[in-house]
């Protein structure tokens, strides 16, 4: 049974250097089954199609005008392409060393001429199988390092997103000459609520608290993660040390606003420090994540020292600190 034209409305095909007689067959079966065919007459145009845009599969001679239909293959292996390309070689009385050298070059398949209508469709429903199987294994990929840089009992990240992340939101700065802040926060007094109420009610409190900075956070662009027991980073690109008071000033308020609902009989008024460093401009190389950290950190003593509940905070400059405030 043929499949209706629109199970095929996504699938691209690109067709590279076949006769104008079998390309034009070949085109018009695809089209007719709702797949969308574009056409390259060499293997440098395919090569240069493919790194702009996304074809599922490519179907090729193996002899074409400027490279032969192994070397498309290899080269499209080689290009990294970010999604699978399923490859079917057609051929003509190629030998099988020609075949076996596609295959070994990348080739998922290979058809002789002349096509055969049935058999060709059936190669497509295979290489949509393929391809649905890759594209749910970068899924389960995606969600597992997704899942790895999470803390899995506040569901903000954890220090592993730090390690990666940071170092790349530094150079992001650096590239675009933006700010870049960083807050560092710690609740204050937590042991006694663990000691007092229980670990359980402990772990309630560091669900909210952390819902409660997510929720002050821009979305897409700050990111809060857990730093440590009860200590949490948020991470502000583009914001300047001003920017980044605020915000923390917002936190803080966020916390100290509004109680604690540990169960339907305690609720509990809790507090939280903050340290906030921010540079406006960050040289090439000359900041490390441990650099801003530790500015931040050092801003967050400060805070605990001066009474806690409050927010202390710094204007970096990479070879001129000015003091905390
Ligand atoms: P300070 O104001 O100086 O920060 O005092 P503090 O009591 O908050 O700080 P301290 O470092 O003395 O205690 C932190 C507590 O956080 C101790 C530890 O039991 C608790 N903690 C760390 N991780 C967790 C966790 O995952 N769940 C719970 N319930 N408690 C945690
Ligand atoms: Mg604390
Ligand atoms: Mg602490």
């Amino acid at each position: 049974m043929e499949l209706t034209s629109n199970e095929h409305a996504q699938m691209r095909v690109l067709l590279v250097d076949m006769s104008p007689i079998s390309r034009k067959l070949m085109r018009n079966i695809l089209r007719k089954q709702g797949y969308e065919v574009e056409e390259a007459s060499r293997g440098a145009e395919a090569m240069e199609r493919l790194k702009n845009e996304y074809f599922h599969v490519v179907i090729t001679g193996l002899v074409l005008d400027d490279i032969s239909g192994s070397e498309l293959c290899s080269r499209i292996r080689a290009a990294d392409l970010p999604r699978y390309t399923y490859i079917i070689v057609v051929s003509s009385n190629s030998s099988i060393k020609d075949l076996r050298t596609a295959l070994d070059s990348g080739a998922d398949e290979f058809m002789n001429k002349p096509i055969m209508k049935p058999l060709l469709l059936a190669r497509l429903c295979l290489a949509q199988r393929i391809i649905d199987l890759e594209a749910k294994l970068k899924l389960v990929e995606m969600q597992s390092q997704d899942l790895l840089m999470k803390d899995a009992l506040t569901e903000v990240y954890n220090r592993r997103r730090i390690q990666k992340d940071l170092p790349s939101e530094i150079k992001r700065a650096n590239r675009y000459q933006k700010p870049l802040s960083l807050v560092i926060c710690d609740l204050d007094h937590f042991k006694a609520v663990n000691d007092t109420h229980g670990h359980l009610a402990g772990d309630k409190v560091l669900k909210e608290v952390a819902q409660r900075l997510r929720s002050h956070c821009r979305k897409d662009i700050d990111w809060v993660a857990r730093y440590g027991g009860e200590e949490f980073v948020i991470v502000l690109p583009e914001t300047d040390v001003n920017g980044a008071l605020i915000m923390a000033e917002n936190m803080r308020q966020a916390i100290e606003g509004e109680p604690f609902a540990v169960s339907s009989s305690l609720s509990l008024d809790l507090t939280m420090s903050f340290g906030a460093a921010g540079y406006n401009t960050v040289p090439n190389g000359a900041l490390s994540p441990d650099e801003i950290l530790g500015q931040a950190d050092l801003c967050l003593y400060k805070a605990k020292e001066q009474g806690r509940n409050q927010v202390c905070f710094v204007h970096c400059h990479v070879d001129d600190l000015h003091g905390v405030n």
